[in-house]
Parts: C-alpha cells; structure tokens; sequence
C-alpha cells in the first residue's frame, strides 16, 4: 500500500497517509464553502489512527465546528487540512492538499442542495440532497 504525502501552502506541515481512503467525496454544504473558500471541499475519509504527520504538527490550529466536528488549519498559512470526526475516530483530508495521486477519485456528491448556486455539477457520480445515510 503506497503512502499518500500532502502539504499546506506554506510547507510547513507534512501529513501522510496510506492511499486507503474508506470513502472519496465532495462535500457542498455552506460551511465547507465558508471554511475552504472553495465551491466545495473534496475529502478523503481514513482512520484518525492512520494519519501521520511527518513535520509541522505543532503548526496545526483547529476550529470546533460542534462538539463532534473540528477544522484543522495551518496556522502560519492557513491552508484548511482536515476535518476531524471526534467519536467517529475518522479524519476527512482535504484532497486539495494532496501532493501525490491517490488510487482513486471522488465517487459522490453530498449536501447537493446547499450547493454553491453559481456551479453546477456537470458529471454523473451519485447525489445525495444531504449526508448519505452510513
Ligand atoms: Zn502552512
Ligand atoms: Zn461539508
């Protein structure tokens, strides 16, 4: 199983993880737009117990969103990096940060109906209106 590196914008944090994503998606709620700046965030969902940081862990700042859900950002840079599922014991990568080629790509869409409304979603992955049931 090859290992997955990715970086913030400034460099100074290096996460790695093993390419075995549980699940690839891009998410399109409002607060993924907010916290990403993007008009959607495409994640990656792995174990919290498989995610490493090679260098720069101290630079990482979080944001609780809700009791079960932190943001993580660098906090030299910026860059948003992760969610953290708190009792789900998951991490959900930004994809954006990756800077090798995972195995696979992004295989739905959620909170489609929160979308931004200026991009439309020109493909035929699965949409769900809100979270897909687990
Ligand atoms: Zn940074
Ligand atoms: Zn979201």
């Amino acid at each position: 199983m090859s290992l997955l590196k990715g970086s913030c914008l400034c460099g100074e944090v290096a996460i790695e993880v093993p390419d075995e994503f549980e699940y690839m998606g891009n998410c399109h709620c409002s607060q993924c737009r907010k916290f990403t700046g993007s008009d959607y965030s495409s994640v990656g969902g792995i174990s919290s117990l498989k995610v490493s940081f090679p260098k720069g862990e101290e630079y990482i700042s979080t944001y609780s969103k809700s009791d079960e859900t932190e943001l993580a950002f660098c906090k030299c840079c910026g860059s948003s990096l992760f969610s953290r599922k708190i009792s789900g014991g998951k991490h959900n990568i930004r994809l954006g940060i990756l800077d090798s080629a995972p195995a696979h790509k992004p295989s739905f869409h959620i909170y489609v109906d929160s979308k931004a409304p200026w991009f439309d979603i020109r493909d035929d992955l699965k949409q769900f209106k809100n979270a897909p049931v687990k």
